[in-house]
């Protein structure tokens, strides 16, 4: 029985898995602080209490880079600064005694849905998730690519769609993170993605996006040739509204020789992070617990 842990943008979603089944879950708001790791640490407690048993492994997702070797996170997000080169393994074994597996949360959801979910047994597959950010993953052969030091396929939000567009908060120019998220409608005004994908009466935007989340796809799809593109994200609750324009799009603008990939949807996207944990916990060694004495 797996411990699951997903520090997400907006809230912290907790979830015990035994046997790829979702025995309990739960979440609580990010305070955007150290209170946080507390209460997810008092959240967790009552999570496996109501179970009446203990876990066996722990996994914890972040929405961040994960350093390969370490399992700390190399960079993260504003409101999870705190986290950064924290070491996750040392407080999962103060506070539940047992070491963690620490993953990207994009990445973690890719696993969770090509073996316990949406595209179980798909071998070659691209993740990606709409939302605050664009978050995405690759596997290859069957194998999630991580890379030298933890960026490998977790960056797609952050290829050039424009060259002339804005100025990302990564570094680059134009990503299209900057030019089709939550983030760009935040940094502009009031609006939000639900409004856009509501009503008609933000049309502009929301061809604008799903213009720009095609050509994301499209250059995935190119570099990791899947067989299978899983759309995630809490905007796909309007489900064919935004799936059947990026996949048309990616139809249209793909490679000759590419066969196009299959397009899903997962139905319960909210808990991809936590299915992809477990299994991580269970498969993979720990990271060295030796790094509890460094903290
Ligand atoms: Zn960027």
């Amino acid at each position: 029985m797996e411990l699951c842990i997903d520090f997400g943008g907006t809230e912290i979603k907790l979830a015990v898995i035994d046997d790829a089944r979702v025995l309990s879950s739960g979440s609580i708001p990010v305070q955007g602080g150290a209170a946080d790791l507390a209460d997810a640490a008092a959240a967790a407690r009552q999570l496996l209490a109501g179970t009446g048993r203990r876990a066996e492994a722990v996994g914890i997702a972040v929405p961040g880079v994960v350093g390969p070797d370490t399992g700390r996170m190399l960079h993260a997000n504003a409101k999870y600064d705190f986290l950064r080169d924290f070491d996750l393994n040392a407080w999962s074994v103060r506070e539940f005694e047992l070491p963690a597996v620490v993953e990207n949360d994009a990445r973690a959801a890719l696993v969770g849905e090509t073996s316990i979910g949406s595209a179980a047994g798909e071998r070659d597959a691209v993740l990606v998730t709409l939302g605050t950010g664009i978050g995405t993953a690759a596997m290859i052969d069957g194998i999630p690519l991580r890379g030298r030091t933890g960026h490998a396929g977790i960056l797609g939000g952050h290829v050039t769609v424009d060259l002339d567009g804005p100025v990302c908060p990564c570094g680059n120019v134009g990503c299209g993170e900057a030019l089709a998220s939550g983030r760009t409608l935040r940094d502009a005004g009031d609006v939000t993605m639900s409004d856009v994908f509501a009503t008609d009466a933000h049309a502009d935007i929301r061809d604008s996006f799903l213009h720009v989340w095609g050509a994301v796809v499209t250059t995935l799809v190119h570099s990791y040739d899947p067989t299978v593109v899983i759309l995630s994200g809490g905007i796909l609750r309007a489900g064919a509204a935004v799936r059947e324009p990026i996949e048309s799009y990616v139809t249209a603008h793909l490679w000759p020789s590419m066969t196009a990939p299959r397009f899903v949807v997962p139905p319960e996207p909210e808990l991809s992070v936590a299915r992809g944990l477990s299994v991580l916990a269970r498969a993979t060694p720990p990271h060295a617990t030796h790094s509890q004495e460094d903290q």
